[in-house]
């Protein structure tokens, strides 16, 4: 192996070209012949003038110059070389003469890169053009790099810095580059020394930062931060700030380097995201994440110190009635304006918490305090701190409170409800997710009676939870297993001393037991049974219609409760005309009880079926009146036939004048209607003749009967009402009869 490669080629492989200038043809001929035999690639020049035009139109990577020529001398050619544009950093390496120290010197001032001592030492040469081209590749790739370097950093928006220490006391010098100087907004070769920069910086941030660079400095340690600063015009941006200690030979600082970089969009970035994980888009409440993570805190805290703290979860009640009538940006707009109610209901904060909270102050959990919602209609309030669970009640009615102003979207105005279940740690659970689900539990308790109202969490009610479980498969099975039975209480005409109908009561043979549809009604609405359940109800309605037809040789229209799910099926009439069709029995032996509620609310659904069924012949009856918000216009327009005048209103009777001014204004109103009005929950004769005197003449209560099974109640009229052996309109006025006459009381409930 030769120590010269037979080529001399430049990084990317292509061989390196060499401009030779000489006057000497010899010289030139035997250097070219040397430095070709090399690997260079070489043009030749006998003078400077020869050699500039060559450079017109060829461009060498290195110029070799002979420095003494007649005519233009290689110190003139190389001055006038380094005047053109690309040549100013070209390596030039200048031939002198031996120990010519003039030449060497002028070479330099001439801008030569080098100089070499003429001499047929060939190798050195060539070894020396290697050098130069190697350094002066070196020299471009820093200028390129530089070069992206600096337009990197503006583009990042970065630039460097220098800080040399002064003298005690004194701020040192800060030198900043040009990009670094463009973050904070000034021009290239403006000064800004460290007091000016500081003065960028507002307020308390400058105090802050003050004292953390004098830190910095004391201890020699890294600095890195984030620095608020306005800039003219009252600009404001962020500017991260990092920078290294340097040290001297003797290990001394002497100042710090580093760059500042405007962080300010990426900030923006930052909080957006941070916003994105943490908030709910739409309402702008904490969400699930961020409520998690902000009880999780207030547990640790709260251990710590030993307090309480609470989780209220606020559910909405019929939100979806709402969204699915109104559309979904209703349902949006409305959930808007609850979560604005909410967050008044709380010192609440919107301060995106994560990794945030430093324990500043004693009370520093406080701030922990929200509403957030955990999707749907579902919020939670979180209350870090209480004294009592009536602390959270307190806030709990507030919310109540909050929800009672109607809410006007959609078009109208629209009053919205809660039902709140309150988890108290650590009494009800020591994790969130016990918590939550314990606040879950009591939320369901307060849907249960009757919803808008508030319930601390009891471990009652979890037993509850279980058996409403276990309840719900059992019913299923009832219905499989034929367990349902139909109680009948009679509808009686006083004035007519006659049975005019009776009411089907639904119970559950359970067991041993007779359960009363107020323990498993509602939940059979709640999961939908109650759908299949009602067609039971009216086929075995229609078959016992039949059976009396029969055994009693007459008709006893059957009422039936209907619940509003059944009317959402397009085909109740159908199913009432199979099941009367089943049973040849006419469809005005059923009669159907709605209760004013349900109808009420639901009419716009309910209205198709009802002009339906009013035209195959079967009554309707609103149930439960009085306790609904009917909109008494309404009533005359809708194709029923009966009201249902609510027990509470008999109960009333004759003990407070309400009570008998409520009946006789409905019985008025259904009078001008063309209604018929009975009375439910008769229970005894004062209320009996009070109901008669105000003209209400058809009753139902247990002062007649109570529900019986169908034999029971074929046997109840045949001996107390069909031989009309008992009067049912007697001079009642004995004030001790009151309970006396119950006609067949008390044998079943
Ligand atoms: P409702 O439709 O208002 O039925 C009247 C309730 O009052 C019945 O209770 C009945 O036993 C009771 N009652 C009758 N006379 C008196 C009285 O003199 N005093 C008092 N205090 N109460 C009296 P029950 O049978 O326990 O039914 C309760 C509720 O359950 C019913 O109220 C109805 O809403 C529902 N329900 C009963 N059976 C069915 C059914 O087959 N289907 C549907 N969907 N609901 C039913
Ligand atoms: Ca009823
Ligand atoms: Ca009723």
């Amino acid at each position: 192996m030769t120590d010269q490669p037979s080529i001399a080629p430049a990084d990317d492989g292509e061989p390196s070209k060499v401009l030779l200038v000489d006057d000497d043809a010899v010289n030139l001929m035997l250097t070219a012949a040397a430095l070709r035999e090399r690997g260079f690639v070489i043009k030749e020049a006998t003078g400077g003038e020869q050699a500039l035009a060559t450079l017109g139109r060829w461009t060498p990577d290195v110029i070799v110059l002979d420095a003494l020529m007649p005519g233009m001398d290689g110190f003139q050619t190389c001055a006038r070389l380094r005047t053109l544009p690309g040549f100013e950093h070209m390596p030039v390496l200048m031939l002198t003469g031996l120990d010519d120290e003039a030449s060497i010197t002028r070479a330099y001032q001439v801008g030569a890169t080098d100089f070499f001592v003429k001499s047929n030492q060939w190798s050195l040469l060539a070894g020396r053009l290697r050098y130069l081209l190697r350094s002066s590749r070196m020299r471009l790739e820093l200028e390129r790099s530089r070069a992206r370097l600096g337009r990197a950093q503006d583009l990042a928006r970065m630039g460097s810095f220098d800080w040399r220490r002064g003298a005690e006391g004194g701020s040192g010098t800060l030198l900043m580059s040009t990009e670094a100087l463009r973050v904070f907004g000034r021009g290239p070769g403006e000064r800004l020394g460290l007091h000016a920069l500081l003065r960028l910086v507002p307020g308390e941030d400058r105090r802050n930062l003050i004292r953390l660079l004098r830190g910095v400095l004391a201890h020699s340690s890294v600095l890195a931060t984030d620095v608020p600063v306005v800039l003219a015009g009252g600009r404001q941006r962020i500017v991260h700030v990092e920078a290294e200690p340097e040290y001297n030979e003797y290990g001394q600082s002497i100042g710090y380097t580093g760059i500042v970089q405007d962080v300010t969009d990426r900030r923006a970035a930052e909080d957006h995201i941070r916003r994105l994980a943490n908030f709910d888009p739409l309402t702008g409440l904490p969400n699930r994440h961020q409520l998690i993570w902000r009880t999780e805190r207030a547990l640790q805290h709260a251990r710590r110190m030993g307090h309480m703290a609470a989780l209220l979860l606020i559910d909405l009640d019929r939100f979806k009635n709402i969204n699915d009538t109104l559309g979904h940006t209703a349902g949006d707009d409305l959930l808007v304006e609850v979560a604005r109610r909410l967050r008044g209901c709380v010192r609440h904060s919107d301060q995106v918490m994560e990794g945030a909270v430093e324990a500043v102050g004693p009370a520093w959990h406080r701030k922990l305090e929200a509403v957030g919602r955990l999707g749907g209609d579902e919020f939670v309030a979180l209350l870090p701190e209480v004294i009592d669970e009536r602390d959270a009640e307190r806030v709990a009615q507030r919310v109540l409170d909050a929800m009672r102003e109607p809410i006007f979207v959609g078009g109208g105005e629209w009053v919205v409800t809660a039902s709140i279940g309150i988890a108290i740690y650590p009494r009800d659970g020591l994790t969130v997710a016990d918590l939550m689900r314990n606040a879950d539990v009591a939320m369901y308790a307060v849907k249960d009676q009757g919803k808008n109202a508030a319930a601390m969490f009891s471990p009652l009610l979890m037993g509850r939870g279980r058996e409403r479980l276990e309840l719900e498969s059992a019913l299923h099975k009832a219905l499989e297993r034929d367990e349902l039975v139909l109680h009948f209480q009679p509808k009686v005409d006083v004035r007519l001393a006659r049975v005019v109908g009776v009411e089907a009561l639904m119970r559950w043979q359970r067991g041993g037991t007779l359960v009363p549809p107020a323990d498993f009604i509602p939940l059979a609405e709640e999961t939908g049974l109650i759908v299949p359940m009602s067609e039971w109800l009216l086929r075995e309605a229609a078959r016992q219609s039949r059976a009396w037809e029969v055994s009693l040789g007459q008709t006893l229209t059957i009422a039936v409760n209907m619940p509003i799910r059944i009317f959402e099926r397009s085909d109740l009439v159908e199913q009432i005309q199979a099941a009367v069709g089943a049973y040849g029995i006419a469809p005005s032996s059923l009669l159907l009880e709605i209760t004013e509620n349900n109808l009420m609310k639901n009419l716009q659904d309910v209205m198709p079926s009802l002009h339906r069924l009013n035209e195959i012949g079967v009554e309707v009856s609103v149930d439960d009146f009085g306790t609904g918000y009917s909109s008494l216009a309404y009533l005359g327009t809708l194709p029923i036939s009966e009201v249902k005048i609510d027990k509470a209103f008999v109960r009333d009777l004759g003990i407070t004048p309400k009570g008998s001014a409520v009946i006789s204004a409905i019985i008025a109103l259904a009078r001008s209607l063309g209604l018929r009005v009975i009375a439910e929950g008769v229970e005894s004769l004062r209320q009996l003749d009070e109901l008669h005197r105000l003209g209400c003449a058809l009753m139902q209560g247990y002062q007649f009967s109570r529900p019986l099974p169908a034999d029971q109640l074929e046997a109840w009229l045949r001996t107390s009402v069909l031989p009309r052996r008992v009067p049912l309109l007697g001079p009642a006025t004995d004030p001790d009869a009151g309970e006396a006459p119950r006609l067949a009381a008390g044998r079943q409930g």
